[in-house]
């Protein structure tokens, strides 16, 4: 029956399905070059070689981008080494800080531009672009521009002194927000940089530095230099890099260790994790799903502290898997640009592939898959949003990084056995806890092995808490004033 056929007075019909129409961002906020080559010193370096980065969802090719050599990096070292040298470092660090607030307010009025790109390029859903990785980029400038003329209070007695130049690295799954975690502690310290992005995520790292000019951070200052991982390579091995800064697998973070060994450069490595979510069964239920949910879900699970592993009380098993499978059928997977998308794109081919050869294994190895009906696009990297149950600690599902939408499913009986089974992993980035007892919570912190442990929460960031990890997981850590110390020594 039509609305206009009903009678006056009768309830109207409930609609037959909740189905959304298409609601994309417009791409037209966005400018983006034909072609990129370095920022080094203010001005635009002509890269030699370039390749060209695309976009994850449709496989289209946005623009080149410079592959920096050992002389585009040696360039780049060079204008940081002198910006230092002439100025940066001596600066009352109330003036650097009217250049990071500069810098904040700018991200915050051109936020929508930066959101766009960065999901354009990565893959992300727009809404988690627009409302977590831009308001959390300006944040971290914000707060540490609050520290920049505060650091002899911040480190009462021990003279804070920068260390100089920062080689930063970073990687594709929050392009712009970990260039804020790297940036904006090292230059309210007093360091320069050289930062180089993920070669599959430079476009929001290129576009931030018009924002730089436009805030008008002397030259050199910070410099950016995009390409492969011999990029990176190169930047780890220059003579007249003071520290190194790296977010990625801790495959590479092993060799960066290796490599700056006995070299006196000052390291902090952010690396992979195998996070334990574990709930209790006296849990608010249905807050403990979501919990799950985002944990695992959120930017497509491709995140180094992703609930990855669910540890679920074996009494309350049953009800929280079905509901867990509710809930994914729920999650709307597509276009990164439309503001309903939950879960985007893969970023990239060799992602796609590692997340389904893992998933391979789950199957192989005897786990039961469940992936809600779904219709995921023809062109472009995607991957269904999946849960294994029946898993063994073995499997290599319930060890290895998958870095994607997949969440294996593990059950304990007391506290003692969950924090057991949480340790067993070789990482130890992030935990979480779900129950009504507050002592349980504190208990359960005690004991678990990870940097950060959420309760009754997951995947909660403010820059005023330190974030880091233990074991394979990294050390060193960033955010809050822990964040300043891996850029600064003390003369004591
Ligand atoms: P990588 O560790 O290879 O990449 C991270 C950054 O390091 C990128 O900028 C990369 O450049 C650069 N890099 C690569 N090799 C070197 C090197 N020898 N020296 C210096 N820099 C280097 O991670 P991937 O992107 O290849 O992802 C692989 C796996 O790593 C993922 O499946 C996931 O499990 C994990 N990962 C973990 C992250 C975390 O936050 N903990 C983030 C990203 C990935 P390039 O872009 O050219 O590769």
């Amino acid at each position: 029956m039509s609305e206009l056929d009903r009678p006056p007075g009768a309830t109207p019909a409930a609609p037959r399905d909740w189905t959304y129409a298409p609601a994309p961002e417009s791409r037209d906020v966005v400018r983006i070059a034909e072609r990129y080559g370095h920022f080094v010193g203010g001005q635009w370096l002509e890269a030699a070689e370039t390749y060209e980065t695309i976009s994850p969802s449709s496989e289209e090719p946005l623009a080149l981008v410079g592959q920096g050599t050992e002389q585009d990096v040696d360039a780049a070292v060079g204008a940081a080494r002198s910006a230092f040298a002439n100025g940066w470092s001596a600066l009352p660090g109330s003036e650097r800080a009217k250049y990071l607030f500069r810098i904040a307010r700018i991200l915050q009025e051109r936020s929508r531009e930066l959101a766009v790109l960065e999901s354009l390029n990565g893959g992300k859903p727009i809404k988690e672009s627009r409302d977590v990785d831009l308001p959390l980029a300006a944040a971290h400038f914000f707060y540490y521009a609050g520290w920049a003329d505060k650091l002899e209070y911040a480190f009462a007695n021990r003279r804070p002194r920068p260390v100089g130049v920062a080689g930063q690295i970073i990687p594709w799954n929050f392009p712009l927000l970990m260039l804020a975690w790297k940036i904006a502690p090292a230059l309210a310290a007093g360091n320069t940089v050289v930062l180089k992005p993920s070669h599959t995520t430079p476009l929001t790292a290129l576009l931030f530095c018009d924002v730089l000019r436009q805030a008008e951070l002397p030259p050199g200052v910070v410099n950016i230099v995009t390409g492969y991982g011999s990029t990176g390579a190169a930047l780890v091995k220059h003579k007249d890099v003071d520290k190194i800064a790296f977010t990625g697998s801790t495959e590479v973070g092993k060799w960066i260790q290796s490599e700056v060994a006995g070299s006196g450069k000052r390291l902090t490595l952010e690396l992979g994790g195998k996070a334990a979510n574990i709930v209790f069964d006296d849990c608010a239920l249905d807050q403990a799903v979501e919990g799950i949910i985002n944990g695992i879900y959120f930017n497509q699970g491709e995140v180094c502290c992703a609930g990855s592993r669910l540890f679920v009380q074996e009494s309350i098993y049953e009800p929280l898997i079905a509901k867990l499978k509710r809930r994914l059928a729920t999650l709307r997977v597509g276009d990164p640009l439309d503001k309903n998308t939950d879960v985007g794109a893969i970023n990239s081919r060799e992602q796609l592939e590692k997340i389904a050869s893992l998933v391979q294994s789950g199957v192989d190895e005897g786990a039961e898959i469940y992936q809600p009906p779904c219709r995921l696009p023809e062109k472009g990297f995607w991957f269904a949003p999946t849960v294994f149950t029946n898993v063994a600690q073995s499997y290599r599902i319930a060890q290895e990084e998958i870095f994607g939408p997949v969440l294996s499913v593990l059950t304990f009986r007391t506290p003692e056995e969950a924090v057991e089974k949480a340790n067993n992993t070789p990482y130890g980035l992030s935990a979480g806890v779900w129950t009504e007892k507050g002592s349980r919570i504190l208990w359960m912190a005690q004991r678990l092995r990870a940097g950060v442990v959420w309760a009754n929460t997951f995947n909660r960031f403010d820059p005023t808490s330190p974030f880091g990890g233990y074991k394979e997981s990294g050390f060193g850590r960033e955010g809050g004033r822990h964040g300043l110390e891996g850029y600064l020594r003390f003369d004591e």
